[in-house]
């Protein structure tokens, strides 16, 4: 019967109070892990809607390529340094023109391959 009484004197005591802290820790370990569920879930929501999101059609010099005509001459103000320090930083400005001509690069291989096509035809 010795035994008995131990048992009950630890959970009476100090024994019930680690039991209560356990449960806590557990509580808040989950509590925290379904935050971080929540953030990843978020992440790879961002991830998804930046996914489908269709590009905004920009040039390469940085201006939209509305601002373009049809043969690729950009049309954009911008300002074109006419003076600079010592230390080739651009001290005065003067208004002008972009100068892109609207490189877009080689052209993609499926591309070719049409092309390739619609010239036996
Ligand atoms: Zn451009
Ligand atoms: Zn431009």
């Amino acid at each position: 019967m010795d035994s008995f009484w131990w048992v009950l004197i630890v959970f009476g005591t100090g024994g019930f109070g680690w039991a209560a802290d356990t449960v806590r820790t557990a509580l808040k370990n989950r509590h925290e892990r379904k935050l971080e569920l929540m953030e990843a879930a978020k992440q790879e929501r961002l991830a998804l809607e930046a996914a489908h999101r269709t590009p905004e059609p920009v040039c390469g010099c940085t201006h939209h390529l509305a601002k373009h005509d049809k043969q690729g001459r950009c049309h954009e103000r911008v300002e074109v340094p006419t003076a600079w320090d010592e230390n080739k930083k651009p001290l005065r400005f003067e208004a002008g023109q972009c100068n892109c001509q609207q490189y877009v690069g080689p052209q993609p291989l499926s591309q070719v391959y049409a092309e390739d096509l619609t010239d036996r035809i």
